[in-house]
């Protein structure tokens, strides 16, 4: 069943009282967008932690069965208030010896891409939804990302950046809880409570097939003239797919 008939379903079953609730809140944001506000701001995230505390209760994690097999648990790394953050897949065999995400032949196209909108790794700050090597570089399961989703929401609300750019499909279809195709999402700006999302190829994907590469460029351009716009404190709206 569809996400939007799970909410419909949801919605039949509430209560009058909720039903109201919702409904004036949705006219309320349809006046919002009419008037051009086309982004909310993340609430001041109070309870938020900082990256350190993250990593602290993440500790010697062994939530799901990854912990056997890994070396070390790759947290993520980079700018702990950037605007700008990166979200990939999970670790492979370098990042697994190494402790530092995108470090391996698709992490030095990784900081290729970064270089090629003007930013640093150092400026950005990358993780991935798995924080640890599953074995062979197989697919992370639904359980395992399961298991490391929390930390992942704690990490985004801890930098609170302002837009969010995923790798490949697992690092998309998690954030907006999405099966559709990453060539049909990719290259567009999406919304996640306030944060731009925006999809595009994996590196290690470009590698395999470096003719798609022209297309990553393409969206690094988007990216680019997005972060353009929002240091020149115009609205960068975006174009939103949901
Ligand atoms: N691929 C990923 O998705 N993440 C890494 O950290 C390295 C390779």
């Amino acid at each position: 069943m569809l996400y939007e008939e799970v909410a419909l379903l949801e919605y039949f079953d509430m209560d009058q009282k909720t039903k109201e609730i919702i409904d004036s809140l949705h006219s309320y944001l349809e006046y919002l967008s009419d008037i051009g506000v086309q982004v909310l701001p993340l609430p001041e995230k109070k309870g938020a932690h900082t990256l350190e505390e993250v990593r602290a209760e993440l500790g010697d994690c062994k939530r799901c069965k990854l912990h056997r097999t890994r070396r070390t648990i790759v947290f993520g790394e980079g700018n702990p208030k950037a605007t700008f953050m990166i979200i990939g897949e999970g670790p492979g065999y370098d990042e697994d010896v190494q402790g530092r995400p995108f470090v391996g032949k698709a992490g030095q196209l990784l900081t290729k891409i970064i270089q090629s909108i003007h930013l640093q790794r150092e400026d950005v700050y990358i993780t991935n939804i798995v924080k640890c090597r599953p074995p062979q570089n197989r697919n992370p399961e639904p359980e395992e990302i399961g298991s490391c989703n929390p930390f992942l929401i704690q990490q985004i609300n801890s930098i609170q950046p302002k837009i969010i750019c995923t790798l490949g499909t697992f690092a998309t279809h998690t954030l907006l809880n999405t099966n559709t195709k990453i060539t049909e999402l990719r290259g567009k700006f999406y919304d996640l409570r306030g944060i731009k999302v925006f999809p595009t190829y994996h590196p290690a994907y470009l590698l395999r097939n470096p003719d798609r590469k022209r297309e990553v460029w393409e969206d690094m351009k988007q990216i680019l003239s997005w972060l353009g716009r929002l240091t020149e404190g115009t609205q960068p709206a975006g174009e939103d797919k949901r």
